[in-house]
Order: structure tokens, then sequence, then C-alpha cells
């Protein structure tokens, strides 16, 4: 999201020159310096932040990906993930601390326990079918089971889609706004324990099914989800990047380094003497912007409390403030949370 801050819209006269002299230099420009959305002044409590909080955890992430498929047992959830017993029962136990997942007894003597999405975790529905999404169109793998998703009602196979309630336009980046909400302020920055490097490379078991490898890539990883979620709030630079995160510089420079590599922030240098770089987002993540919306949109619901929402999505295209909704690419059809099929895997 490129915020332009509304300052410079305000001005007249001066200011358009520079603007139009800016976007001169761009179309020679191989990188287009298309902004992801621009942020007011005052505003660095979001929503997008706190929920990765939350669920940007690669083994998290595998969990709730299990539970939409139907798992709920201890022993399913450890079957299918490949995860140790301990690591599994530590991440089953923050899920419900966050309110995401349910334990109820299904049996007892002796007591066993099965774990069942709350309706906060049923929630996460669409922001998983947008991550399947991005999977799909950037790294299609027919042997993925969930990249064959079939919307029930039209009986087609499709592509999730993220249109907005009102106009039915699909979402991109270049279409929004942002302005401030009721509950605009500061957020604490991540205690040290986001700091952990979360398990990377940490493949699960070959014999698994391929779950959603690139997109736990990209998610899995705390700091390297928070450096994607910066790049669309119109940072760029290593500096921009440290100020927004509090990270160490060493910890930052390892993560854009991974970013570029996913191919997904692009590296130019901006300046000769001395070398200075700025990141840029490229196509494909650009492309993570639904998955950026429907994070919002749930964190908005879930994770603002009695403030009220940090921030509004406005929609440029209809001028109304962006509800989400997710549809088939096939039959354009809103998409319900039980109108999807997934083929055994
Ligand atoms: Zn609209
Ligand atoms: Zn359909």
């Amino acid at each position: 999201m490129a915020v332009r801050k509304p300052a410079a819209r305000s001005h007249t006269r001066a200011p358009r020159k520079v603007a139009v002299k800016a976007a001169a230099k761009v179309v020679r420009k191989p990188v287009p310096k298309r902004p992801a959305i621009t942020i007011p002044a005052g505003i660095s409590a979001n929503s997008v932040v706190r929920a990765l909080n939350v669920i940007g955890d690669r083994w998290i992430l595998l969990i709730l990906y299990r539970a939409f498929l139907g798992s709920h047992r201890f022993d399913d959830f450890q079957r299918t993930t490949g995860m140790a017993r301990s690591l599994l029962a530590d991440r089953l136990k923050r899920l419900e601390r966050t309110g995401i997942l349910q334990r109820t007894p299904y049996q007892k003597r002796p007591v066993r326990y099965e774990y069942r999405l709350t309706e906060k975790g049923a929630d996460l529905h669409d922001a998983a079918m947008m991550i399947v999404r991005w999977e799909k169109r950037w790294h299609f793998d027919r042997k993925t089971p969930v990249h064959h998703l079939r919307h029930i009602a039209c009986d087609h196979g499709f592509t999730p889609e993220l249109r907005c309630k009102h106009c039915r336009e699909i979402v991109t980046v270049r279409h929004v706004s942002l302005k401030a909400g009721p509950g605009a302020g500061s957020d604490r920055r991540l205690g040290p324990r986001a700091q952990r490097r979360s398990s990377l490379p940490a493949r699960h078991a070959k014999h698994l099914p391929p779950m959603l490898e690139r997109a736990l890539e990209v998610l899995g990883d705390r700091w390297t989800s928070h450096v994607i979620a910066a790049a669309f709030y119109g940072k760029h630079r290593f500096n921009e990047f440290q100020e927004t995160l509090q990270i160490a510089t060493n910890l930052l420079a390892d993560r854009l380094e991974r970013v570029v590599k996913l191919g997904l922030l692009e590296r130019t240098a901006y300046q000769a003497r001395p070398k200075r770089y700025e990141y840029r987002l490229t196509e494909s993540g650009r492309d993570l912007f639904p998955l950026v919306v429907e994070l919002m949109r749930w964190g908005d619901r879930w994770l603002a409390g009695k403030g009220g929402v940090p921030e509004i999505l406005i929609h440029d295209s209809c001028g109304k403030p962006l509800v989400p909704v997710m549809t088939c690419d096939q039959c354009h059809a809103v998409v319900g949370r039980d109108d999807v099929s997934v083929p055994r895997g």
C-alpha cells in the first residue's frame, strides 16, 4: 500500500510541477515507482502488523492449514505436519491462548481433547484463501492439493479473488488509500520473542504432501513478513525499515537479503557515492496485497480493542471504505466458507 501523504496533495502549484517532473522520470526507469500505500502522519499502529504477530509463524500456519482441511486431534496434526510433539503442544497452546482454537474433550477416560477453530479462527478462512491465491498464481505446483480448489456452487476449479463489496472491482494496491481510524496511535515494538529466527529453512518431512512451501517462507518468519508489510506501507530505505520495525541492523540486513532472494523486493541504487540502495515491491510482491487487506480486516475485527480500528482503507475507485469479499474467478460469485472443496492429498 503506498499511501500518499495528504499534505502533498493539498499543495497547489509548485508541488504539481514537481509531481509532473517526477512522473516523467519514472517512465524511463526500469522499476516503476508506483507507491504502495501512503500513510498519513501519526499512524503507526496497524492491524496487519498485529495479525502477523499472532499468526506469522511457520508452525502456527501449518497447524491452521491443517485445521482448515479438517484436522482436529493432536495425533492427526502431528501426522500431517510432521512436527515434534513438544513443538506441536507449544503452538496448540499458543493458538488456544490467542482464541483461535478451542480445546474440548471428546473422550472421558482417559480424557482426550480435540481442537476446533473458534469463530475468530474460522474468520481467517479468506486470508488462508488469499495465501493459496498468491501461491497458485506465482508458484503453481500440480502436486499441491490445495492448488486445485473447487467452487462448489459453480463446480469449477477456481482461483480466489478479492473484490470491493460496494463496487465489485478487483482490489489492487493502486486503487486504495489510507486514513487514520479512531484507534490510530502507536503500538509497542515487538518483544524479544519475535526476534528469534523462526526455523528457517526447516522444510517439513519429505513424505508429506506439499503444503504452501513458498507462502510459508514468506509468512512463516516473522521479520520477513514484517519487512514486506512495511514495504506496502511505503518504506523503501534501510533506515526507514529500521525506524519502523525497530529491528537490529544485522537482522534487518539478513531479512532484506532474503526478501530480495524470494523475489518480492527489488534492490536498486538511488545514490552512487556512497552507494545507497532502496527496496521496492516487485510484481509478485505487490500481488500479496489481497492477503494484506484480508489480514487487516481480520486484525480490525479481532484485535482492535475498545479504541477502534487504527486505520481505514478507502477504495479510491468508489470512494467507500474498503470491505473485501472473496469471489470465484470463474463465475464471479461471492464464495462462502463452506463453498470450497479441496481434493484430498
Ligand atoms: Zn469499491
Ligand atoms: Zn464459481
